[in-house]
């Protein structure tokens, strides 16, 4: 089964291209690496996966259903800004995400946090630190019991530490429940552990849709800067 496939995806702001004529098709169950430089459109390919704009042409369907104009009920999202309200405490935000969930567990959410350093849950998420603030949103994002999840970048601004803690969650997932992964990111040391395969965005376009050593063998210098590697 297909977890998420786009046809002939682009988008456009005006006459700028982010996303030009994707088509893939990424299979239930497996880990991938969405890479390539800033600007390659990354975060606009995991924004129409997430229905969150609409493209301006073509299509993409996750599990066979078409999304339009929203997040599809197996997915969840994790967007580069981390969409979290600030001043609410970190068991306010738990139960604010929930209240906005049909399909939720928090006994999903409380087995993600568990795995982390102790979170003071009466914190505001204000204060929280980068990499205290993503294992929250991907626990968030966890609680939704998704069959596909996209995440935008979960590993920026993580030291080493809060990068592996955020790695096992989500590898954990994928080995407990099957769960199809999408994560952009410019880690290729962590891409590589993690991936079963990777597509390289260069100016909108697939440019390989293939295995990271692939990758890093031909194309090391369309993934851009290695952000902390
Ligand atoms: P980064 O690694 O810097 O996040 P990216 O690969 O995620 O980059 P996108 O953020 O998808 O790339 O951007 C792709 C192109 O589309 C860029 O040229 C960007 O300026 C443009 N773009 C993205 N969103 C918008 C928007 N809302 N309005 C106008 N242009 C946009």
């Amino acid at each position: 089964m297909t977890a998420l496939h786009t046809t002939a995806l682009s988008k456009s702001y005006g006459t700028r291209t982010a996303v030009a004529d994707c088509t893939v098709d990424l299979p239930e169950g497996k880990v991938i690496g969405l890479v390539g430089a800033n600007g390659a459109g990354k975060s606009t390919f995991l924004a129409l996966a997430a229905g969150l704009v609409a493209p301006t042409s073509g299509s993409v369907r996750i599990f066979g259903e078409e999304v339009r104009g929203g997040l599809h009920p197996r997915a969840s999202y994790l967007p580069q800004r981390r969409a979290l309200y600030p001043d609410f405490t970190v068991d306010e935000m738990i139960r604010a995400v929930g209240a906005m969930n049909r399909r939720w567990s928090r006994e999903r959410v409380e087995e993600a946090l568990a795995a982390h350093t102790a979170l003071d849950r009466g914190a505001k998420v204000g204060s929280l630190s980068p990499g205290v603030r993503t294992r929250l949103a991907l626990a968030l994002g966890l609680g939704r019991m998704p069959d596909l999840l996209l995440l935008d970048e979960p590993l920026s601004d993580l030291d080493p530490l809060a990068r592996d803690e955020v790695l096992r969650s989500i590898m954990a997932d994928v080995a407990e429940r099957g769960t199809t992964v999408v994560l952009s990111s410019h880690l290729l040391g962590e891409l590589r552990e993690v991936c079963d395969h990777v597509l390289l965005l260069h100016d909108g376009r697939v440019h390989l849709d293939g295995d990271v050593d692939e990758l890093l063998a031909d194309h090391r210098d369309l993934v851009g800067p290695a952000d902390g590697e």
